[in-house]
C-alpha cells in the first residue's frame, strides 16, 4: 500500500524544540553530581533527531555511593520513622509540583521517547494522581491485632517499611512508571535508588528536582543514570538493598531474579505481555473496533498492555478486520509535538528493525499483511516511524502471535468455539492482561474466570485506576503495583506477641 492512504502529520512547529540539551546528573545524598570518571551518554529525539539530553553515565562508584546514602537515610530514621501524616504532606506537595511543571515534563518525555505530546501530558497528570493516591495510603497504612488468642495474650501484626528499594524503569512510560513505584515506596517509609532507562533519563531527573523542592530529606531518594551494566546489575545484587522493583523486559526480569538470589532480596517485576482481545460474534463491533485500534497503536504499540493480538469469531472476522484496517488509516500519526498526533516515533532504529523482522517472518510463514508492514518517513522528521500494520491469517505457532513485538503491529487470529478462544488466549508465556467483547454477561464471566491474566477488561480496554492493582501472571511478572497491594510490596510484616500479666508457665522448674 502507499502511505497516501494513511493520516500523516508532518513536522510542525520547531520553535518549541530546545536550543540546548537538558543536562542530567546523578542525585546522590542530596547533591547533584557528575560521574567520578566524567563519563557521559547522550539521547537524541527519535522523531526530530536533535540532541535532547546530555547525561552523566554512572558506574560502580556512583551506584555504591547512592546505595550507601539510601541505606544511611533509612537506618537513621530521617524518613522511615516520621509519621504517615508528614510523609503524606510531602507526597502531596510533589503532586502539586508535578502539576505545576506538567508542560516542561511532558515536552522532555515526548522528545526523549517519541510519544505524542497530548499523551505525555495525560501521563504526567496521571502520575500526579498516583502521588496523591500514595499520600492517602501513607496515612491509612495499618496492621492487624488478634484479641482472641486467650486471656493472657495479645497478638499484633505491624507493617514496617522493607528498607532500601532499588527502582529500575524502562523507556516506554518513564515518568508514569517511576510514579507507580516511588511514591508507594516513600509512603511505606522506604528509601530508594532509582535508575531510569538510558534512553529516557531526563524526566526522572526533573522528578528529583521536584523532590528536593518539596523538602525531601537528603539521601531518601537517590538517582543514578546509566546502563543496565553496571548500574542496574549492582542495584539488584547489592547486600544493602532490600527490594528490587523492576519494570522492563522479561529477559532482564529473569536476570534480576538470578542476581537478587545471592542476597535473597524481595523482587517485584512488571514485565512483558502478549495481550489478547477476544471478539465474540455478538459483540458491539463499533466499540470493539475502536478499542482494538486504540489497544494496538497507543504509544506506537510500545506498551506492555498493547492489545497485540485479536482472536475473532469466524462469523465476524472479515467484518472486524476490514473495519480495523479502515479505522487504522484514520489514526493521525507523525510529529509527536503536534497536538492532534496519536502515534509518534519508534524509540530507536534497532527497535524499528526488530518490529519489521516480526512482520517479515510472519509473511514468510504464510500470514498476510493487510495494512502497513514497513517503516515510513514522515516529511520533515527522522525515519523512525512504522506504519500501522494489520497481519491476518496468523496462527498460534507463529512468533508474531507469541512474542512481544512492541510496535504498531496487530495480529488477527480466528476461533470457532469458546474453548478454542480460551486456548488461544492462554497460549502464550505471558499473562499480563486480556479482554473480551460480547454482549452476553455469562460469556464475559466465564472468560474472566478461565483466562490467565493479571487484568481482565470486559467490553473495554486499557482503563486504569490508582485504586486497582496491576501486574501479571506467568512470565509477565511477580507482585502488584497500584492499589493498596502496591503499598504492600514495600512493607515487611512483623509479628508481636504480648503476654498480659505474669502467666507464663516456666519451661524449666527452677526450684
Ligand atoms: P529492558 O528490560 O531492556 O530495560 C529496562 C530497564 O532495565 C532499563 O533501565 C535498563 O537499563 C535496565 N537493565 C538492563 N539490563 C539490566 C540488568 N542486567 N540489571 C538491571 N537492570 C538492567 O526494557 P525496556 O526495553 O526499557 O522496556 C520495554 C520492556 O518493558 C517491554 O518488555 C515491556 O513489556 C516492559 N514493560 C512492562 C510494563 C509492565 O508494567 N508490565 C510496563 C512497561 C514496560
Amino acid at each position: 500500500m502507499t502511505t497516501h492512504d494513511l493520516t500523516l502529520i508532518s513536522a510542525t512547529d520547531s520553535s518549541v524544540l530546545p536550543r540546548e540539551p537538558f543536562v542530567a546528573r546523578h542525585l546522590i545524598d542530596g547533591r547533584w553530581c557528575e560521574s567520578g570518571d566524567a563519563a557521559v551518554f547522550e539521547r537524541r529525539s527519535p522523531a526530530h533527531g536533535i540532541l535532547v539530553t546530555h547525561a552523566a553515565r554512572g558506574g560502580i562508584r556512583e551506584t555504591e555511593a547512592a546505595i550507601g546514602a539510601a541505606r544511611r537515610a533509612f537506618d537513621d530514621g530521617r524518613w522511615s520513622s516520621i509519621s504517615g501524616r508528614d510523609r503524606a504532606t510531602l507526597l502531596l506537595r510533589v503532586a502539586d509540583l508535578i502539576d505545576r511543571d506538567r508542560e516542561r515534563i511532558a515536552l522532555m518525555e515526548t522528545l526523549e521517547s517519541g510519544k505524542p505530546i497530548s499523551q505525555a501530558r495525560a501521563e504526567i497528570e496521571g502520575a500526579a494522581d498516583l502521588w496523591r493516591y500514595a499520600a492517602s495510603l501513607a496515612r491509612t497504612m495499618h496492621g492487624d491485632s488478634h484479641n482472641a488468642l486467650g486471656p493472657d495474650m495479645l497478638g499484633i501484626v505491624v507493617k514496617e517499611p522493607i528498607g532500601v528499594a532499588s527502582i529500575i524503569t524502562p523507556w516506554n512510560f518513564p515518568f508514569l512508571i517511576v510514579s507507580q513505584k516511588l511514591p508507594f515506596a516513600l509512603a511505606a517509609g522506604c528509601t530508594a535508588v532509582v535508575k531510569p532507562s538510558e534512553l529516557t533519563p531526563a524526566t526522572t531527573v526533573i522528578l528529583g528536582e521536584l523532590l528536593i523542592e518539596a523538602g525531601l530529606p537528603a539521601g531518601v531518594v537517590n538517582i543514578v543514570l546509566g546502563y543496565g551494566e553496571p548500574v542496574g546489575a549492582l542495584m539488584t545484587m547489592h547486600g544493602d538493598v532490600d527490594l528490587v522493583s523492576f519494570t522492563g523486559s522479561t529477559a532482564i526480569g529473569k536476570a534480576i531474579v538470578a542476581a537478587a538470589s545471592g542476597t535473597l532480596k524481595k523482587v517485584s517485576l512488571e514485565l512483558g505481555g502478549k495481550n489478547p482481545q477476544v471478539v465474540f460474534a455478538d459483540a458491539d463491533i463499533d466499540s470493539a473496533v475502536d478499542a482494538i485500534v486504540f489497544g494496538i497503536y497507543f504509544n506506537a504499540g510500545e506498551c506492555c498492555n498493547s492489545g497485540s493480538r485479536i482472536i475473532v469469531h469466524k462469523d465476524v472476522i472479515e467484518e472486524v478486520t476490514e473495519r480495523v484496517v479502515a479505522l487504522s488509516r484514520k489514526v493521525p500519526f507523525g510529529d509527536p509535538l503536534h497536538d492532534n498526533t496519536k502515534v509518534g516515533a519508534i524509540v530507536s532504529l534497532e527497535h524499528r528493525s526488530k518490529i519489521d523482522g516480526y512482520v517479515k517472518s510472519a509473511e514468510a510463514a504464510g500470514a498476510t499483511v493487510r495494512l502497513g508492514g514497513s517503516s515510513l518517513s514522515v516529511p520533515g522528521l527522522q525515519e523512525q516511524f512504522y506504519q500501522p500494520t494489520v497481519v491476518t491469517g496468523v496462527t498460534g505457532d507463529m512468533a508474531i502471535a507469541r512474542e512481544e513485538v512492541f510496535g504498531p503491529v496487530l495480529s488477527v487470529l480466528e476461533f470457532s468455539t469458546f474453548d478454542e478462544a480460551i486456548t488461544l488466549a492462554n497460549d502464550a508465556a505471558y499473562g499480563l492482561s486480556a479482554g473480551v467483547w460480547t454482549e452476553n454477561v455469562h460469556t464475559c464471566l466465564e472468560f474472566t474466570r478461565r483466562v490467565r491474566a493479571g487484568t481482565v477488561w470486559t467490553n473495554t480496554w486499557m482503563d486504569g485506576f490508582a485504586e486497582l492493582p496491576f501486574g501479571g501472571v506467568k512470565e509477565s511478572g511477580l507482585g502488584r503495583e497500584l492499589g493498596h497491594y502496591g503499598l504492600e510490596e514495600y512493607l515487611e510484616v512483623k509479628t508481636v506477641q504480648m503476654r498480659i500479666g505474669r502467666t507464663r508457665t516456666p519451661w524449666v522448674q527452677n526450684r
